[in-house]
């Protein structure tokens, strides 16, 4: 990534950072000493890096970049919200004054933060509750890295994995996503491995994803999870509107390409809903429909939304459904439900921050 003038710091690489000091007139160690701030120490405004010269500081911050207060480039932290698990989900602000959530999922060994990579979505999953709001746009690198510092800081703990999984529709937006795996890995130090990106399926995008994480990262070795959700076309496309324009065949060949260039296997996402895609015969047609793909089905009992009345499965039913995927030997997980208390699902406490500030004012 090339330093510009407009470019907040945050989410460039450290020969980036070099070229900017030296465009402003300071040494190369300049940049390496903003590259420490950043991202070893999480520093939040210029203020913060103290190491740098006070008369250079109070010059840029005479000019901070278009659009921005500061030039690091770190949000706000609008609410804050800790669920009895510790799943800890935060509501930031961007510099334009949009909120967006990020979240941090605390398991023993292991810290997961769910990243946001819109500000709202326009796929309109009718079970999903950042889908009602709509698009409003698609968040830049150092949108997307900020979460995870933003989580880093407050659990006081260093992120071992990261999931493209909060609002947005990564592939519509495959650039930024790439570019932040890209700073996560080299300049936070995470493992590619570690990282999953969630999708739902955008015409066409599968297999330039695949190509340009080849080109932008040198390897594609995160995870690809597609939201499948359904065994069929039909009962996929009353789900997903947005699938009407993708048969479930064209998206499964897609993902076909993807292994292909990539020789990462491909994990599926199936949202169990209650009485409608969760009896055992939707799982042996599950099963029938992945035959072939070296595949991991990932389930997930539906988190309940206030615009919606699906039901969450009952324990017996989604165990039914997995012993099912089993017999027909699909590797099948349960994904735990965390933070439902803290209205960690999907979009929520975004929700309800808003509908709280539309009732105010
Ligand atoms: N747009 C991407 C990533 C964001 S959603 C995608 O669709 O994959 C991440 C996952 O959460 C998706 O599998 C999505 O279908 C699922 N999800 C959305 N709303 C949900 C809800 N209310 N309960 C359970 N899972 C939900």
């Amino acid at each position: 990534m090339t330093a510009g003038a407009t470019l907040p710091l945050l989410g460039q690489n450290l020969s980036a950072l070099e070229t900017w000091a030296i465009q402003h007139g300071q040494p190369a160690f300049r940049g390496r000493q903003i590259h420490d701030g950043l991202y070893a120490k999480g520093a939040r405004s210029l203020d913060q890096l103290t190491v740098l010269p006070k008369a250079w500081r109070q010059q840029l911050q005479a000019d901070p970049p278009k659009g921005a207060s500061d030039w690091l480039g770190r949000s706000r932290e609008l609410q804050r919200s800790v669920a009895r698990d510790g799943t800890t989900k935060l509501l930031l602000a961007t510099a334009d004054g949009l909120s967006l959530e990020a979240v941090g999922i605390p398991a023993p060994g292991r810290l997961t933060v769910c990243v946001s990579s819109q500000v709202g979505c326009p796929m309109a999953c009718r079970f999903c509750a950042t889908g009602k709001g709509g698009l409003q746009r698609s968040l830049a690198v150092h949108e997307i890295v900020d979460q995870v510092l933003s989580v880093r800081e407050v659990m006081g703990e260093r992120p071992s994995h990261v999931v493209f999984m909060g609002m947005g529709e990564p592939l519509l937006n495959v650039d930024a996503v790439l570019d932040a795996i890209g700073c996560l890995c080299e300049d936070l130090g995470m493992a590619q491995r570690q990282i999953t990106v969630s999708t739902v399926g955008v015409p066409h995008t599968l297999p330039t994803l695949a190509e340009r994480a080849l080109q932008r990262l040198g390897r594609a070795q995160f995870t690809l999870a597609v939201s499948l959700h359904a065994p069929n076309q039909s009962l996929r496309e009353n789900l997903i509107p947005t699938a009407r324009a993708y048969p479930i065949e064209a998206l499964l060949d897609d993902c076909r390409r993807y292994v292909a260039i990539t020789g990462r296997r491909v994990s599926f996402e199936y949202i169990l809903l209650g009485g409608l895609n969760d009896q055992t015969h939707h799982a042996t047609a599950l099963a029938r429909l992945l035959r072939g793909f070296q595949s991991h089905v990932n389930l997930i009992p539906y988190n309940p939304i206030e615009e919606e009345d699906f039901k969450r499965p009952s324990p017996a039913t989604v165990e039914a459904f997995r012993q099912a995927l089993r017999a027909s030997r699909t590797a099948v997980s349960v994904r735990a439900s965390r933070g439902l208390d803290a209205d960690a699902a999907c979009g929520q406490l975004r929700r309800r921050h808003q509908a709280v500030a539309q009732a105010g004012g």
